[in-house]
């Protein structure tokens, strides 16, 4: 069985529409696939999948902060239909459309044109959020490219740069778990932590109710994987693998594209009674 408990549709920033991502999932050899998307569930409401394979685990990536750090939370095995999940979900989308307001405030009192209405435009229906602001700040000339966009009004320091305000760890923990899913700290050799600080952190996870880490995402180093195992086995956490697959852009990107698990960790579908439909 592989068993791929990370992946975006185009309800978050994948490029596929959920049913083209399963039946992506299907031909790369997928058995089981978790849809992940950023802070929204709508994908369930949008699959009309008649492949019996891959098996569809519903899930969601949360997103929180941790000492000033981004976190990413992943939920896995989730109730799309929890009411409790979902006004979470609601409490997210608003914070970013918060954010999304107060940058265009911040970039107006410097002088540029009020641009929330075609940042909304270009978003289309996304929560906007600064690549956004940097497309329409390129498209109407006022920044030569990306990268100037971000130099100049979006980096860090600049009127762009504005916090998110997520819901707390503990929060969103308790969303994941209150929907009777399981809390899973997501990509945890994404944030650059030290050894002791990423200790800390999962620690942390742990007590507010998290189980799962997951020890392999995407391509990684074995020695990334070996810290992690021993993490989870440290811990008693138990251990998740995912591809975080967004879109074929990259020809090393696919669902299903990771190593494997080392054997001496408990995977998370094993914590499990019964899978999703
Ligand atoms: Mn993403
Ligand atoms: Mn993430
Ligand atoms: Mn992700």
């Amino acid at each position: 069985m592989i068993y791929d408990l990370h992946s975006h549709s185009s309800a978050s920033d994948g490029a596929l529409e959920p049913d083209a991502l399963l039946l992506h999932a299907a031909e790369s050899g997928v058995d089981a696939l978790a849809i992940t998307d950023h802070d929204t569930l709508a994908a369930f409401g949008r699959i009309d999948s008649p492949f019996p394979v891959p098996r569809l685990i519903p899930g969601i990536e949360l997103s929180t902060t941790w000492r000033n750090i981004g976190v990413h939370i992943v939920g896995l095995n989730v109730d799309p239909a929890s009411e409790i999940l979902r006004r979470g979900v609601r409490k997210q989308q608003q914070s970013r459309s918060e954010r999304a307001h107060i940058i265009a405030r911040r970039l107006c009192s410097k002088g540029l044109p009020n641009m929330l209405d075609a940042v909304l435009q270009i978003a289309d229906g996304e929560p906007a959020c600064r690549p956004h602001f940097a497309e329409y700040l390129v498209s109407s000339g006022i920044a030569k490219d990306t990268k100037a966009a971000f130099r100049k009004y979006l980096g860090a320091g600049k009127p762009g740069d504005v916090r998110h305000c997520w819901a707390s760890l503990p929060e969103v923990v308790s969303w994941i778990v209150q929907s009777g899913g399981t809390a899973v700290l997501a990509h945890p050799a994404k944030y650059r932590l030290t050894k002791t600080k990423l200790r800390d952190l999962a620690s942390d996870f742990r007590g507010a109710g998290g189980t799962a880490i997951e020890v392999v995402c995407g391509q990684q180093s074995p020695n990334t994987t070996t810290h992690l195992a021993q993490l989870s086995r440290d811990l008693d956490l138990a251990a998740s693998c995912g591809s975080d697959f967004h879109s074929s852009d990259n020809c090393w990107s696919r669902p299903g594209g990771f190593p494997p698990l080392p054997n001496d960790v408990r995977p998370v579908w094993t914590t499990w009674q019964t899978h999703s439909k």
